[in-house]
């Protein structure tokens, strides 16, 4: 197999900047990929407080491109960061990119966003050129980079490094599809003349994500059950037509995780480590949780957990309605979530009422998320729609035993336990409504209480195969099927 010169495009990835699964994707399947031979390399916008935040160096490359936007010609120099194989290209632009959020402040959207990101694919084509061997892919990630594969098949072609790249366009999520006014459209230079619905028009504006499905040479979706989900009118988000129109280049490849960082075996952030079949160490990052949370110790009651963006994809609402009745029982729960202020409000007025059974903390903080992992008996993800979900993997990977939502990939990557106890690694509900979510958990506990078959799920879980290694080799697959 001949080695390929690999191009993300991304808005995000870990460990520079993260704000959610995109950022875990965009950081480690490049990794993998490298691991298999190839030359990967990560185009980023140069966030430059959390990318200091992150604590990984960074160097300039003494190499810059000029780009046009919005009437101003804008030069942005170029910086380097590496991390194990893996080159990030980092592009600076102070006033579009060093800000205190990535997209906007908590549950909002930054005004210029659009600009931004369109002067971001730019900036990454540009710097692509620059690149010592020719880009044989492109592979580029949600609605702030659907315009790569447009403007390469157009404004691009003069460019012979990049002319010949072959483009993926991964949807992470299609809830999110970037739709600004059409006054941008001349304000920032688009191709005009696909402003039409075939295009990226849409409902008299501009979306992104169209440009992206529309123009690239394959699309894909973040797990098999998503790509057939989102032909459907529940969960297409109103562009399951137009998904539908171009789905002969649609699949479905489930995301992996990079299983040497999250791991319990080896994790510097949790208290004590543990393995399978050595799971002593778990006991301990559980009180000390407890301790660390100010919950109450010894309880004999179980320990729920959540970790997530509090949006109403992720179920927040059925959360809020069975808290109630989960308290009244005796459970215990530790959240940690940022999103949408009046349920950060809700879910600290609960927490603030019974703090030694229940611990809320509103911000962003891996380190806290890995105690919880760790720490914790029972991980909630009752999600509306999940596209692929990373925080089940993560949990299933710590021996928190997932309740999810059998929906996109969370019903890909959880086995039920009422579809076969002994291979169970979570239990799943089917219906997004409070009193299914509730019955689930009750399953859990009930399972829980037996600690020989609870030992079984959790044993199965740690030891579930989260690894990149299929889904790189699919990926890769695919890569080479457009250059054949
Ligand atoms: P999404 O990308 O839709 O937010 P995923 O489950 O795919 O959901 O990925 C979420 C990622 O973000 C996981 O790595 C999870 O651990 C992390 N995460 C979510 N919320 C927080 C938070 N408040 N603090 C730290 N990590 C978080």
């Amino acid at each position: 197999m001949a080695k390929m010169n690999i191009v993300f495009i991304a808005s995000e990835a870990a460990p520079l900047a993260k704000t959610g699964g995109l950022a875990d994707v965009a950081g480690s399947l490049p990794l993998a990929l490298s691991r298999l031979g190839h030359k990967v390399s990560v185009i980023l916008p140069y966030y430059r407080k959390q990318v200091a935040a992150s604590g990984v160096p960074i160097k300039p490359l003494k190499k810059s491109v000029n780009v046009w936007i919005d009437g101003v010609d804008r030069t942005a120099p170029l910086h380097q960061a590496k991390v194990d194989g893996v080159d990030f290209l980092l592009v600076e632009q102070d006033d579009l990119f060093d800000r205190d959020g990535l997209y906007g402040p908590a549950g909002g959207a930054y005004e210029d966003n659009f600009p931004r990101y369109l002067f971001f694919c730019r900036a990454a084509l540009e710097a692509s050129c620059l690149l010592s061997k020719p880009v044989d892919v492109f592979h580029c990630h949600d609605w702030q980079t659907g315009f790569v594969p447009l403007l390469l098949k157009t404004q691009y072609q003069h460019q012979t490094r990049i002319a010949d790249a072959k483009s993926v366009y991964t949807i992470h999520n299609l809830a999110y599809q970037g739709v600004f006014p059409s006054f941008w459209l001349h304000r920032l230079g688009l191709p005009a003349d696909y402003y039409h619905t075939g295009s990226f028009e849409f409902y008299s504006q501009i979306n992104c994500m169209k440009a992206g499905i529309m123009a690239a040479d394959h699309i894909t979706t973040v797990s098999q059950t998503y790509a057939e989900e989102i032909l459907t009118p529940e969960y297409g988000c109103n562009l399951n037509g137009f998904l539908g129109d171009h789905a002969g280049k649609l699949s479905g490849i489930v995301n992996g995780l990079d299983i040497e960082n999250w791991d319990p075996a080896t994790d510097k952030s949790i208290t004590a480590n543990y393995t399978t079949g050595k799971m002593q160490g778990k006991a301990a990052c559980r009180a000390a949780l407890q301790i660390d949370t100010g919950l109450a110790s010894d309880t004999g009651q179980p320990l729920l957990t959540m970790i997530s963006r509090l949006a109403e994809q992720k179920g927040v609402d059925l959360l809020l309605e069975c808290i109630p009745h989960w308290l009244q029982k005796g459970y215990q729960l530790a959240i940690l979530g940022s999103g949408e202020p009046a349920w950060e409000a809700m879910l600290q007025r609960l927490a603030a009422e019974r703090p030694e059974q229940m611990y809320f903390f509103a911000g962003f903080d891996e380190k806290l998320a890995r105690k919880i992992y760790a720490g914790g008996d029972i991980f909630l993800m009752p999600s509306r729609f999940e596209p692929c979900g990373l925080g089940q993997l993560m949990a299933m990977r710590y021996g928190n035993i997932p309740v999810v939502r059998a929906t996109g990939g969370l019903k890909d990557t959880v086995t039920d336990y009422a579809q076969g106890k002994t291979q169970a690694t979570g239990f799943a509900f089917a219906e997004a409504n409070p009193a299914a979510f509730r019955d689930a958990v009750s399953a859990a506990v009930e399972v829980w209480g037996k600690p020989e078959n609870w030992k079984r799920i959790v044993n199965n879980a740690v030891s579930r195969d989260s690894s990149w290694d299929a889904s790189a080799s699919a990926y890769l697959e695919l890569y080479e099927s457009l250059n054949n």
